[in-house]
């Protein structure tokens, strides 16, 4: 049974990475929600940046939940296991996508 400390550790700073930048979109778009608008130009400007703040604030919120799935994955043993095909996922691929719930070829065949 290997130990997955290390990636753990790594798991938990790219999780407070995306809780920061979470935060800091927050502000950003409270910040913007207080302002009051001054002409139409600055009004299309302002919903586009919000539509790029609410993107940015879903990818973050998307990665925290899988890296809180890949921390119960470690906890509960299933950790590097494909979730589809449950085979192992490559050691390669868990250190660039340390997160990874399938293996290249299930998430290959999931994304089309
Ligand atoms: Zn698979």
């Amino acid at each position: 049974m290997p130990s997955f400390d290390n990636v753990k550790t790594q798991l938990l700073s790219l999780r407070e990475e995306y809780m920061r930048r979470i935060d800091a979109i927050e502000v950003e778009t409270h910040h913007k929600e207080e302002a009051v608008e001054k002409d139409f130009a600055e009004q299309a400007t302002q919903s586009e940046n919000d539509d790029v703040l609410a993107a940015l604030d879903d990818e973050a919120q998307l990665m925290v939940m899988q890296i809180d799935a890949a921390l119960g994955r470690i906890e509960s043993g299933s950790y590097g296991l494909c979730k589809s095909c449950s085979e192992s996922i490559l050691e390669k691929r868990l250190q660039a996508v340390p997160f990874a719930e399938m293996c290249i070829a299930c998430a290959e065949k999931a994304s089309g």
